[in-house]
């Protein structure tokens, strides 16, 4: 039994809490980073499969993402752009596939003109909605007793307008169906990207990429940290009190003024509080759970799409797959299609086989790229579900009526203790940059706290 004792514990080494470890070092303070697992990142995993280097968990970049740009660049990693040139793929209700370019999608002009409408109406509320507290909107609990399909739905008839508008923070981002989750929750999605327009625009929100893999950031923020970070030691039971914290892994106990949690909040009940949390938390914490989305790997001999002038890109709120893009590395010769399947589709793929979910998801792929999507000579499927320190993707939303309800708790501190995720930031919610920022926030707190 190993016993430590320092100014700051932090749990969870993601790039949440490896950012706040390496802030409060900056500061003078010790620190030690425990984690469950046996490596660090969290989310952020970038592996060898195969022969191929594929990005299991999150790995773009978008332009408003200043924490995270700031963090790339300090720590001398390089960056490269997302394959976009040619013509993006779109399959309606029709079922054909339609290339177009930009960023509106190929219906009908009856459609377009709907969809724009929309839009225009959604980034006046966006711009309204402080992504750091969404809550404080006078319209506030109207809006998150609505679920955002029903919403939708009351602003036009057009089916198609409305499935083009509703995946957008619904499949592609909290990835759960639309009608778990409300009006409220969904403008906090657009709002923490800037506005609805920026979140889908593929060309922003998925803009750029780590050159080696953005699992480099919380490797390299670990390595500064050296021994102060403990693989395999997820923490047990942390007892709290006006002095501070001790808490216990199988092997380790640690002592420290202050204890920052930086685990997504559904994993807080893993942890046994001694005093229990505050009946607030209880709560609150109940309310919030995670998106769940397969992400599909495709490795080929060669970019094949590019040959018949495709990006890559592809949308269909019609497909099993509804968004795929080129995500070739940098240098490669071979060429990556990377897919996403959503919520219920996920829910369904994982009742098959592991031979029949790989031919339902290449055909889907077959159906934007054509037949030799089919034969990938890597594939591979990022099951975030079935990983015990995390148990979804990307990310934890509230459910219905949650978010206004309970909000404006997320980030309260309980004693000594501080809570930082990617899961409970404004600017960067659900995203790595809002994972750093929650870092940097909840170490601010404590160096602020300790002066006084
Ligand atoms: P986490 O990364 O979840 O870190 C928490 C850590 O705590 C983990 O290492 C966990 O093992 C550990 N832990 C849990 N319980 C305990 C315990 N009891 N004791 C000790 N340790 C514990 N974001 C983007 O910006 N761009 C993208 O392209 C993108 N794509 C994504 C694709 C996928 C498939 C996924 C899963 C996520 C994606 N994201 C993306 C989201 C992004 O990866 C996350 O928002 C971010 O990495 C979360 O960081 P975090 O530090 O807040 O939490």
């Amino acid at each position: 039994e190993q016993e430590l004792t320092r100014d700051v514990l932090i749990v969870g080494a993601g790039a949440a809490g490896l950012t706040a470890a390496n802030e409060l070092r900056k500061a003078g303070l010790s620190v030690v980073v425990l984690e469950a697992r046996d490596r660090v990142g969290g989310r952020l995993w970038t592996d060898v499969i195969d022969g191929a280097m594929l990005e299991i968990g999150g790995q773009w970049v978008s332009p408003d993402q200043d924490a995270l740009i700031e963090t790339i660049g300090e720590l001398g990693l390089e960056t490269f752009s997302r394959y976009r040139e040619g013509d993006s793929v779109y399959i309606g209700p029709d079922g054909v596939a339609h290339r177009f370019t930009g960023e509106m999608f190929p219906v009908a002009p009856e459609t377009e003109k709907i969809i724009a409408e929309i839009t225009e109406r959604l980034d006046a509320m966006v711009a309204e909605i402080d992504p750091d507290r969404p809550w404080e909107h006078p319209r506030a609990a109207e809006w998150d007793s609505v679920s955002w399909d029903a919403w939708l739905r009351a602003q036009t008839d057009d089916d198609e307008a409305v499935r083009n508008l509703a995946f957008a923070t619904g499949s592609a981002m909290l990835t759960k169906p639309t009608h778990a989750f409300s009006l409220l929750q969904s403008l906090l999605m657009a709002a923490s990207a800037g506005s609805y327009s920026n979140l889908v625009d593929a060309d922003f929100i998925l803009d750029k990429r780590v050159v080696g893999g953005l699992q480099q950031v919380p490797l390299r923020l670990a390595e500064r940290l050296g021994e102060d970070v403990l693989l395999n030691q997820p923490v047990r039971t942390l007892e709290w009190g006006d002095d501070g914290v001790v808490a216990h892994t199988d092997s380790v106990t640690v002592r420290a003024r202050h204890a920052i949690i930086a685990l997504a909040p559904v994993l807080y009940n893993r942890i046994s509080f001694v005093p229990p949390l505050p009946r607030r938390q209880h709560q609150l914490h109940q309310h919030l759970s995670m998106g769940f989305v397969i992400k599909v790997h495709a490795v080929y001999e060669r970019p094949f799409w590019r040959e018949q002038g495709l990006s890559g890109t592809a949308f269909s709120p019609y497909e099993l797959s509804h968004e795929a893009y080129d995500n070739t590395n940098h240098d490669d010769e071979r060429g990556t299609l990377v897919g996403f399947v959503s919520d219920q589709n996920a829910d369904d793929l994982f009742t098959l086989s592991a031979e029949e979910r790989r031919e339902r998801i290449l055909e889907s792929l077959s159906h934007y790229y054509g037949p030799e999507a089919k034969n990938p000579i890597v594939y591979y499927e990022s099951d975030w579900g079935s990983e015990e320190w995390t148990r979804g993707a990307y990310a934890a939303s509230f459910d219905m009526g949650g978010l206004h309800r309970y909000g404006g708790d997320l980030r309260t501190p309980v004693g000594p203790i501080r809570f930082a995720c990617s899961d409970m930031a404004g600017a960067g919610y659900q995203h790595v940059d809002g994972a750093i920022r929650m870092g940097r926030l909840a170490a601010a707190q404590i160096i602020e706290q300790l002066r006084q």
